[in-house]
């Protein structure tokens, strides 16, 4: 029998950089964990893709798929849904591949009320005057959704302790690095092997 995958989950703040960890740590060459693709009501921004960066769906498609059962989680995040499609991430540990979610943290807390197995890291800013200013530098949003933002980011710092890693992200080779470190961890366990 193929031994199931492991899932992992990055969360933390928007803004906080889980997007380019990610995808440092995918670029590293001893990575092979397979990344779930999430849905989205939100607006495509300037160069992203469907079914790379996000699938674009509507709300309606979005609620159809959380009545059908389809989603392993989902969140309202700044008056839009964010979710993972349940069959993919299933069918990719049953075939004894890892995942990897890059999700926020309403979401995480479904995971893991969902798949116990999974590990959860917290990716946590250096403070929160320099994530303000990350999103401000990050020039896609107004001010309001800035601010939006903000508050979700400070009642979401107070929820790493739900976590069962907290990786600092100073700079991100040494986030990949810590994040890479969990994962050598992770591999060792009793349980696992
Ligand atoms: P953005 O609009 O900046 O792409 O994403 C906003 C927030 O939604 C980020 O914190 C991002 O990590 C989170 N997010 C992206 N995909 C998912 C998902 O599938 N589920 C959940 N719960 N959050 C997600």
């Amino acid at each position: 029998m193929t031994k199931r995958g492991m899932l992992i989950v990055l969360s933390g703040p928007s803004g906080v950089g889980k997007g380019t960890v990610r995808k440092a740590l995918f670029d590293e060459p001893d990575i092979d964990f397979e990344y779930s693709t999430s849905m989205t009501t939100r607006k495509p921004r300037d160069g992203e893709k469907d079914g790379v960066d996000y699938f674009f769906v509507s709300k309606e498609q979005f609620e159809d798929n959380i009545q059908n059962g389809e989603m392993l989680e989902y969140a309202k995040y700044v008056d839009n849904y964010y979710g993972t499609p349940l069959k993919y991430v299933n069918e990719t540990l049953e075939s004894g591949k890892d995942v990897f979610l890059e999700i926020e943290v309403n979401g995480a807390m479904q995971v893991r009320a969902n798949c116990p197995d999974a590990v959860f890291v917290f990716l946590t800013p250096p403070d929160l005057m320099e994530l303000k200013h990350r999103l401000i530098g990050r020039g896609t949003d107004d001010m309001d959704v800035i601010n939006k933002r903000i508050q979700t980011a400070v009642s979401e710092i107070r929820m790493m302790r739900n976590y069962d890693y907290a990786v600092l992200n100073d700079e991100v080779n040494k986030a990949v690095d810590r994040i890479k470190l969990i994962i050598r961890s992770e591999r060792l366990k009793v349980t696992r092997v």
